[in-house]
């Protein structure tokens, strides 16, 4: 079959919703408006920005009307689908009721989801704090785990991403987002145990063991040798899909514990089933002490969280502790919606059965493409990541940005990630659909074939 005859049998899947006509200022104001008065650190993906002003579960649409499948869910949030009529209900009786009155009031809106989290999480972990991004859930994590060891510092690892508050961006091990002023301190980067890229040698569960081995050394020469803590993404979404084999967190929370410290993890981007299973560390075999989410937690609404033991958390009791939005009926609402929609609908599920379809099609595109020199991740979070050349794995920077262009203009939006922006993030809804997965794999075999 020739690309042209492979291109020409792909359709976007057929979908019943049709957006209102749109009738807002034009395109072209937007983007006037916004070079004129908005920061201009927010950036737009494509080399002409696209404009999305309407969302349908797995599907967006621009100004024209015109239909895209949305395989990025505004960066790994809107899990169950945009505008999904149960949330959005939940949302708007909410919103007639009582928008905001503060946690210094009872509502039923918050205990009611932080006893919904407790009964999701393994035993013990049942104490929440409720925050509005995963930056300020990140902070407090380890503010707690400072508190509760006396200790202050905290490893972190290489190619992270945990944020851009002071705090946080000291945890983030990628240059990029790394500005040249103060930010969290006492943080210390242990190496990845990423194998397509790690300086070590063999297996993937000898490379675990090598960087754990590693860390041990970050302990041993930059800490006085007892740590409040290690806080890592179970699989590192920014960083470009990348995480250790099976053995990696087991062996490094271990090693954490005997040197006095708790183990947070970060799920932000692979909590509430993304990874086809509800909690990214379940893949590894670990129970943390400390879980911070956020993303796909309000589907879309600022809602983040921190989840620990009593033990850890009452350590806050001590001083006055305020986030005036955190806990807001609102954002309560929605949390308590997304975590019926992921039962009700089997999400967790349905991304594990799609992501296992989405990934062999894209180890067979590997098979037929030299740019693809990784294929990685769990469930529906999974990563290209794009090499010029397979042996010496130098990075396909720009190839990967004119992929991206090209797969627009074909109705699907994939992500970009990476230490050097040149991996492919698919993480779409969690009600993708196997016809939604053969399209998406359609498209990037044609466009690839075109890069
Ligand atoms: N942790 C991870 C793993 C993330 O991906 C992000 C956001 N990309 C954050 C923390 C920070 O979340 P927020 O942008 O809500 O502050």
């Amino acid at each position: 079959m020739t690309q042209s005859s492979t291109w020409l049998a792909a359709e976007l899947p057929p979908c019943d919703y049709q957006p209102p006509v749109y009738d807002g200022p034009s395109r072209q104001q937007v983007l006037i408006d916004r070079q004129s008065f908005c920061n201009p650190a927010i950036f737009t993906l494509y080399s002409e920005p696209l404009m999305i002003v309407e969302g349908h579960l797995q599907y967006l649409f621009d100004e024209t009307g015109r239909r895209y499948l949305d395989m990025l869910a505004g960066i790994s949030t809107v899990s169950c689908g945009h505008c999904h009529p149960h949330i959005t209900e939940r949302v708007r009786e909410q919103l007639q009721r009582l928008q905001h009155a503060s946690t210094i009031y009872l509502h039923p809106n918050l205990s009611e989801l932080a006893a919904k989290l407790a009964a999701r999480l393994p035993g013990g972990l049942e104490v929440t704090y409720f925050t509005n991004s995963g930056s300020e859930a990140n902070d407090l994590a380890v503010h707690l785990a400072r508190l509760y060891t006396g200790c202050l510092d905290i490893i972190a690892l290489r190619s992270g991403y945990h944020g851009g508050s002071f705090g946080a961006m000291g945890l983030t091990g990628v240059h990029t987002w790394k500005y040249p002023t103060a930010q969290g301190t006492y943080i210390h980067h242990a190496v990845s145990p990423d194998p397509y890229r790690s300086p070590f040698n063999g297996s993937a569960e000898e490379i675990a063991r090598k960087s754990v081995q590693d860390m041990e050394q970050v302990i041993l020469s930059s800490t006085c040798g007892r740590i409040a803590g290690f806080l890592a993404e179970p699989i590192q979404g920014v960083g470009g899909v990348t995480h250790g084999a099976a053995n990696y967190l087991r062996e490094a929370y271990d090693l954490v514990h005997r040197h006095g410290g708790l183990c947070i993890a970060d799920e932000v981007q692979t909590g509430f089933g993304r990874t086809g299973k509800y909690w990214g560390f379940e893949h590894f075999d670990v129970e943390p002490d400390i879980v911070t989410m956020a993303k796909a937690f309000g589907n879309g609404m600022p809602l983040a969280a921190v989840t620990t033991r009593r033990e850890i958390a009452e350590k806050l009791a001590q001083r006055l502790h305020f986030n005036t939005f955190g806990g807001n009926p609102i954002s309560m609402a929605a949390g308590s919606a997304v975590l019926d929609v992921i039962d009700e609908e089997n999400l967790v599920e349905n991304a594990r059965q799609q992501g296992e379809r989405l990934k062999r099609g894209l180890q067979a595109l590997q098979g037929k493409h030299p740019l693809i020199g990784d294929v990685r991740g769990k469930g529906l979070m999974l990563g290209l990541e794009l090499v010029r050349d397979r042996v010496s794995r130098e990075p396909a920077t720009r190839e990967t940005l004119e992929l991206l262009d090209l797969t627009c203009r074909r109705q699907v939006l994939f992500g970009k990630g990476g230490l050097y922006g040149n991996v492919v993030r698919l993480k779409p809804p969690l009600c993708l659909t196997a016809a939604d997965v053969d399209y998406a794999l359609e498209v990037l075999d044609y466009c690839l074939g075109e890069v």
